[in-house]
């Protein structure tokens, strides 16, 4: 069987802040992974269990507590897995790539950093050869970052023709990108509508009309059989099948996030996936 996690109850709400996106899961190191894995452990071992809706045999259950219970379960095991992946989070890069940086800069940034570092390490002193150090390398520093400034065409046109003749296609097509990063600009009017919010209104109302040409229909699973036969085995081999380097599903949960958890995530999934099969909405396909 198929587990969509998008398709997790609409009565289980993640209300979780967190980005998930921010972590890159192909660039993690193995170390990242095994801290990951015991992080989620740890947390996952504290996942409160319902006792009496785990136990509840009802396989077409109404009992609103059990819906509840449910919920807050599902919650704790996303909770879980995010704050076991917040320490993998790497802040995206700011700021531009400057031509002439590494060549005319760097270097005197480099001693500039040093030399500040020695004359807060010797108390910051107001005079004295520390002083002074720190002052001329700074001022060669500022230097260095004027010139680049000052030429900066020029600099961006000779790094573009070093790329190209080194034959650096990769690089010199990121730097052409990098130039021409501008967003065009929004046309004024479409089919005879006119402002940023009318616009979008269209938009929606034409994706809403095509999208749904073909009826769906939501259905109350209120008769359920055989369900309560899916067994935790199964459920981890469901993980293990996820694909990777998808994007998020309502949830925000990747299947990294599922996938390099604990085992102990199998069992809860399980639980939590079976009583709500029988009380929650689910979407056709
Ligand atoms: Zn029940």
């Amino acid at each position: 069987m198929v587990i969509r996690f998008d398709n997790i109850p609409d009565t289980v709400k993640c209300t979780n802040n967190f980005n998930p996106d921010l972590v890159d899961w192909s660039s993690l190191s193995e170390e990242d992974i095994a801290s990951y894995f015991t992080y989620t452990d740890v947390l996952l071992s504290n996942v409160y269990l319902p006792k009496e809706t785990i136990i509840c045999k009802n396989s077409n259950c109404t009992d609103i507590k059990h819906k509840i219970d449910v919920s807050v379960m599902y919650n704790h095991i996303v909770t879980a897995l995010f704050e076991a992946s917040k320490p993998l989070c790497k802040p995206r890069k700011k700021g531009k790539a400057r031509p002439g940086w590494n060549t005319y800069v760097a270097e005197f940034y480099a001693e500039a950093c040093e030399a500040t570092k020695s004359w807060a390490m010797a108390g910051k002193p107001r005079q004295g050869p520390i002083f002074e150090y720190k002052k001329h390398t700074n001022a060669k520093y500022k230097y260095a970052i004027r010139y680049i400034n000052k030429n900066e065409q020029t600099l961006r046109a000779d790094s573009m023709a070093k790329k190209l003749l080194c034959k650096n296609s990769k690089a010199f097509w990121k730097e052409v990108k990098f130039v021409n990063n501008c967003k065009p600009s929004l046309p004024c009017t479409i089919d005879g509508v006119s402002g940023a919010n009318a616009i979008a209104a269209l938009w929606q109302q034409h994706y809403n009309k095509l999208f749904n040409c073909v009826p769906t229909e939501f259905y109350k699973v209120d008769n359920v059989e055989g369900v309560s036969t899916i067994k935790t085995h199964e459920v981890y081999q469901v993980i293990q099948n996820l694909s990777v380097n998808k994007s998020t599903g309502m949830d925000s949960i990747s299947a990294e996030h599922v996938k390099l958890a604990s085992p102990r995530l199998a069992p809860l999934l399980h639980f939590a996936l079976l009583p709500s099969w029988s009380m929650a909405i689910f979407q056709t396909l």
